[in-house]
Order: structure tokens, then sequence, then C-alpha cells
């Protein structure tokens, strides 16, 4: 009675090119493997050279993981929001920076599908969001905290347990956590996802949907579930002042998200006219550098 969506992820090595041996050939189709799951899963991936170094790559960054959260070596920056209407600040997205002790600071974007492949992404996400909600409780005055939540996090069992647990321990108010989910999560498993996002709605913790429009059929998931918030993908915001087609694009959304009653937030601002063009067709937040990139909580001005 159950519906399974299986697909498959395949390596491909060639012989002679990739080798003669048949555990080189092997271990350069798993490499390949290896590479097709990152790129998404459910397609194929011939053997390249430069794999091997991207996979040696990735294996040191999880083994420098390991032990990170223990070594203080993670730490929250925050990034204002702006309300356009009342021209203040509404809140703080917090995002993570690792301070690693040899090769500086780690981007984020380079460890955090890392950390998402092998399983560690539950410990630092347990750890972002503990920490997020309690600078949030204890330092940041009224305004909502953003946290990123990534698709394992998400879909691990007693996810919403941790949560409400840990809302009860720090004393923040449910309505001041925003989650900031993908359109990922619901590719993967369209109805468990839909359970969790309710749950979440109940439980008084406000849902966004992170990078609106990268996904290639974004309208179809705003009919599955009412986010509070649609975050405006910076790509489209770095092009309003050159594109029609850019602004034609993000006036779209804008009129959708307010018809739908969800919250509209452009992100990567960096610009007066981008803010200029924003306001004028009725986004109600921005973010981004034009505003002031993200910093350490003390730096938060
Ligand atoms: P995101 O959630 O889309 O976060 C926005 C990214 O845009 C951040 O990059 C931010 O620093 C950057 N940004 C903000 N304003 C501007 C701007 O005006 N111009 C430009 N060029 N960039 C701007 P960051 O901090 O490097 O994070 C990258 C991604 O890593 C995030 O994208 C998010 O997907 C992920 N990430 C960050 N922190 C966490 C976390 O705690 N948990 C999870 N699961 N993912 C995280
Ligand atoms: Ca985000
Ligand atoms: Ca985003």
């Amino acid at each position: 009675g159950l519906r399974i969506h299986p697909s498959a992820s395949i390596g491909v090595a060639i012989c002679p090119r990739d080798g003669l041996q048949g555990e080189q050939l092997i271990s350069r189709a798993d490499t390949a493997l290896y590479h097709a799951k990152n790129s998404g899963r459910n397609r194929y991936s011939i053997f390249e050279l430069g794999m091997d170094q991207e996979l040696r790559r990735r294996q040191m960054l999880e083994a420098d993981m390991a032990d990170a959260i223990e070594q203080n070596q993670f730490e929250l920056y925050f990034q204002p929001r702006l309300d356009l209407a009342s021209t203040s600040i509404s809140g703080y997205e917090a995002l993570i920076r690792w301070n690693h002790p040899s090769k500086g600071l780690v981007s984020p974007a380079d460890f955090i599908p890392v950390a998402e492949n092998s399983g560690k992404i539950i410990a630092i996400g347990n750890w972002v969001m503990e920490t997020a909600c309690r600078m949030a409780a204890e330092k940041l005055g009224e305004g909502t905290i953003s946290v990123n939540v990534s698709p394992r996090q998400f879909a691990e069992k007693g996810f919403v347990e941790t949560l409400e647990l840990l809302l009860d321990n720090t004393g923040l108010a449910p309505e001041r956590l925003e989650i900031e989910i993908t359109e990922s999560i619901l590719i993967e498993d369209d109805r468990l996802a839909v359970a969790i996002l309710n749950r979440l709605k109940a439980l008084g913790v406000r849902v966004a949907l992170d990078d609106f429009g990268t996904g290639y059929s974004s309208l179809a998931y705003l009919s599955r579930f009412p986010f509070d918030t649609i975050k405006i993908d910076r790509s489209f915001v770095e092009n309003l002042k050159n594109e029609e087609d850019a602004v034609a694009i993000v006036d779209t959304i804008i009129r959708l998200g307010r018809a739908l009653d969800m919250r509209l937030v452009a992100e990567g601002v960096e610009e007066v006219t981008e803010l200029e063009i924003l306001a004028a067709r009725g986004c109600h937040e921005i973010q981004g550098y034009l505003l002031g990139r993200p910093a350490p909580f003390e730096h938060l001005q």
C-alpha cells in the first residue's frame, strides 16, 4: 500500500581508458557514482580525472568536520532583513561559518553539501538551531530569526519533537522562528514533507520557501503548502536593473505571493536601484549587502 519512487544513480568507468585492472576500474566507477549522487542523484556520471581530487577534497572536509562542533569551530553569522513599509529591521537570517584550523573560513556552500551527504548535517543542523534560538531569545530583541534547514535534517525522525523541546528550553516564542527550506524537500517525498510542514505550522513556527524561482516547477509547490514567506532568489534580483524579463518575473512572483497571502522577501539586494524596483512592485522585505553583510552578533549595528 506504499508508493515508492525508486531512482538509480550510475557511475561509469571505461576500459582501457580508465584502467586495465578490475580493481581500478571499479574504484573509478565508484568515484563517478559518488559524483552522480552528489549532482542530485537519478543520473549517470562518467569518470574524469578531476573527480578523484574532488572526492579527496570532500573526504578531507568530511574527516575534519567530525569534531568541529566539539572544537567550537562553527560560528553563526546574522544578516538583517528590512521591512520596507516600516523601514525597520524585521529579523535576521542565521548563516553558519566554519573557522577551519588550517583552511581558514570555509564557505557553507562547500561544506553543507558534504555534511548533508555524510549525515553530519543532523548534528550541525541541531547546533545551528539551538544556537540561533538561544541567541534570538536572549539577544535579538523582538524580530524573527530565520534558520536554514537542509532536506536530510528536515526528514530526520524526531525533527519536529526536537524543535519543540528546543523552543521550550530556550523560551523562544514559536512565531519568532522561521524555517527556510528549498523545493527539493517537496520533490523527495511529497506527502511526508507536507505532513511535517503542517506539524510545524501547528506549533506556530513560520515556514519560508527559500531560493524561489530556481527550481523547475515552483508554482506547483506553492499550491501544495501555504508557506508564510517566499524568498525571491538572488539570481532574479541581480538582473533587475538590466533585464526587463527579470522585472516581469519578479513582478509576477510578488503578485502571486500577495494573492496567496504570503510575505515576499527579496534576497541579494546590493543596490538602491534594486530596492526601488522591488519596493515599487510591492515586495515586503529585502535582505542583502545593501543593508548589511552577514556578521557575528557582536558586529551587528
Ligand atoms: P542561502 O540560504 O540562499 O543564503 C543566502 C546567501 O547569500 C548567504 O551565503 C549570504 O551570505 C549571501 N548573500 C546575502 N546577501 C547577499 C548579497 O547582497 N549579495 C551576494 N552576492 N550574496 C549575498 P552564505 O552565507 O555563504 O550561505 C550559502 C548557503 O549555504 C545558504 O544559501 C544556505 O543554503 C547554506 N547555509 C548557510 N548556513 C546554513 C545553515 O545553518 N544550515 C543549512 N542547512 N544551510 C546553510
Ligand atoms: Ca536561506
Ligand atoms: Ca536563499
